[in-house]
């Protein structure tokens, strides 16, 4: 478990905050131990601030049928052939990483 100060980081050997993005309980002893009374922002992932509900302002059950059609569409298109799959596979692929890479970049900048 190790903490600096000056940046406000904690890491930790367990990686259960890289895991899960979920503070460990060695992280909580120590800030404990500092008299922290407020988890700084490497204890704590943007999805899980309170700022977090107004990212999903409009999802609503229409959203979710939507993706559950496409979803479903996709994956029977996809598995035609072995040409379509590696298509989709690789577009997915590439989504997916786009999507990890924002999250990415806002769980490490808080918004004040
Ligand atoms: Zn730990």
């Amino acid at each position: 478990m190790s903490h600096y100060p000056s940046s406000g980081q904690f890491t930790c050997y367990c990686q259960k905050m890289q895991s899960y993005g979920i503070s460990c309980g060695h992280q909580i002893i120590v800030l404990l131990s500092l008299n922290m009374d407020e988890l700084t922002t490497s204890l704590l992932l943007y999805r899980w601030s309170t700022t977090t509900k107004d990212r999903y302002k409009g999802l609503n059950i229409a959203t979710s049928k939507f993706w559950d059609l496409h979803f479903r569409e996709l994956c029977n298109l996809g598995t035609q052939s072995a040409e379509d799959f590696n298509y989709v596979k690789e577009k997915v692929s590439e989504h997916v990483q786009y999507l990890k890479n924002k999250n990415l970049a806002m769980d490490t900048h808080i918004p004040k």
